[in-house]
């Protein structure tokens, strides 16, 4: 790869700063835009060329692959918490449900 990819000391790791051709003679998208389509990504909207693009550069690049990582948990967590969220009323304790109705008036 040329000089647009290279071996990033502060976070100790490879970036691809543009899009490079490789020595494999595939074209790599930059970090940039793989951020950038991280969402459609993982929604499975992206065009088969481009998710086939996309999958490459995860291949080599491990800061976005890690990026993509915790990008998917967070959303799992995201929505597990949205889901998942259950109250049983009988383990309310009775004088906070009075003391919230007496405050509303
Ligand atoms: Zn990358």
């Amino acid at each position: 790869m040329s000089g647009r990819a290279r071996f990033d000391e502060a976070a100790g790791v490879f970036r691809i700063y543009a899009k490079v051709q490789g020595r494999d003679g595939n074209w790599y998208l930059s970090c940039e835009e793989v951020h950038a389509f991280l969402a459609e990504y993982l929604a499975g909207e992206l065009a088969a060329a481009r998710r086939a693009e996309f999958e490459r550069h995860l291949a080599r690049c491990r800061s976005c692959a890690a990026y993509l990582e915790s990008y998917r948990t967070t959303i799992e967590l995201a929505r597990e918490s949205a889901l998942g969220f259950e109250i049983d009323p009988a383990a309310i304790p009775r004088d906070l449900v009075t003391a919230i109705l007496a405050a509303r008036g």
